[in-house]
């Protein structure tokens, strides 16, 4: 039997980067609002994207936050494991 370990982020298995770049966006903090940009009002209103907080819950399905994310990780590469 054959130990591996591996210690390259880009060695590691296609689902296993995605489900850990997943976990990583949903645990980290929320983010300003792109519709209203984080005031929390379009045009004088209450923003209905986010209900006038100025902030959302980060998107696992945001092509951009997952190469954020991605690129955060593999800087810190393997502390999130
Ligand atoms: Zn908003």
């Amino acid at each position: 039997m054959t130990y591996a370990f591996n210690l390259e982020w880009d060695e590691l298995p296609e689902e296993l980067r995605e489900e850990k770049i997943r976990q990583y966006i949903l645990s980290g903090d929320k983010r300003d609002c792109w519709e209203c940009d984080g005031t929390g009002e379009t045009g004088g209103k209450c923003c209905k994207a986010c209900n006038g907080s100025g902030q959302v819950d980060p998107d696992p399905d945001d092509l951009h936050e997952q190469e954020e994310a991605e690129e955060d990780i593999k800087a810190h590469f393997p502390i999130y494991f």
